[in-house]
């Protein structure tokens, strides 16, 4: 990923949601000085789960990514900044919070559970590439679109 004005996606997953979490990732998201350029509350529908984690679904844990994600409400964000990219996934931390730095968010607000389901309280973008593609899944009216560079 290039240094550069850019966007990223990020979700508030449903254990963020039901665990009170919105306002502490969006206020490190502010304390950092990045720009929340949209924002709402949804319900993941299993078609934007498929088109989301194309990756995975040929995985033998999709099923369970499919539960988690379609078990409550969620909280989608584009987030606009320079280097933001990276940026956000420092914070967000490492996948399992069971690894993840205390100080990242999913260090601080995940742990582990027995039912091998991975509550990492939040998802973002890990390239340009990927935030160019989920943008719209979760924002049919928007895509990638980064401001442009201050002068
Ligand atoms: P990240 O969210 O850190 O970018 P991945 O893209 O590898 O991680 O995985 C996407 C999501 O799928 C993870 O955040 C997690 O919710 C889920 N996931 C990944 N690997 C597993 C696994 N082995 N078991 C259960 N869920 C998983």
């Amino acid at each position: 990923t290039h240094m550069a004005e850019q966007q990223t996606l990020v979700l508030v997953k449903p254990d963020g949601v039901a665990n009170g979490h919105i306002g502490d990732v969006i206020t490190r998201i502010e304390h950092r000085g990045f720009t929340i350029d949209a924002l709402k509350v949804t319900h993941a529908t299993a078609d934007q789960l498929h088109q989301h984690y194309a990756a995975l679904v040929g995985e033998p844990f999709f099923p369970r990514i499919e539960r988690f994600m379609t078990g409550g409400p969620m909280v989608a964000m584009i987030v606009s900044g320079f280097n933001v990219i990276e940026a956000v996934r420092k914070m967000t931390g490492a996948t399992n919070p069971a690894e993840a730095a205390p100080g990242t968010i999913r260090g601080d607000f995940g742990r582990e559970w027995a039912d091998k389901t991975i509550r990492n309280v939040i998802h973002s973008s890990d390239s340009e590439t990927s935030a160019r593609r989920e943008i719209p899944i979760w924002f049919p009216d928007r895509q990638y679109a980064p401001h442009q560079p201050e002068k």
